[in-house]
């Protein structure tokens, strides 16, 4: 069951996404979630939560997914959303924000390549 968030402000967005018709469209995954609604606190943050406060809730909340079976396919659907808000698959907003950054760096990077490649090989 994937958890749900309790608090108000910023995390009420999250709640919106975190609807039965969104856990639907998620895949099958979700089932086999280790994290469970009443834990939903750990997840995501409150508002005003100190910076102390909010590591220790994200670390103790990466432990909860670090026994999770389906941590890659949780991940995966937080960056391709991508989710705002949480711990999802182990990562923190922040960190899923670092990592879509350098998926785009790398794809453009890829682009480029191909298109070098592309006119070397016309002019060949
Ligand atoms: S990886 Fe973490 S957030 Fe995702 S389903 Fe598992 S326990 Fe929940």
């Amino acid at each position: 069951m994937l958890h749900l968030p309790q608090k108000p402000l910023q995390v009420a967005a999250a709640l919106s996404q975190h609807n039965p018709t969104r856990e639907d469209q998620a895949g099958p995954w979700h089932a086999e979630a280790v994290c469970r609604r009443d834990e939903a606190g750990l997840f995501f943050a409150p508002s005003k939560e100190p910076t102390a406060a909010r590591l220790s809730r994200e670390d103790a909340a990466k432990r909860v997914c670090a026994r999770c079976p389906v941590m890659v396919d949780c991940r995966e659907h937080a960056l391709v959303q991508p989710e705002p808000y949480g711990v999802w698959g182990g990562l923190t907003a922040a960190e899923r924000r670092v990592v879509l950054a350098r998926r785009r760096r790398r794809d453009a990077e890829l682009r480029a390549a191909a298109t070098t490649s592309g006119r070397i090989a016309a002019a060949g």
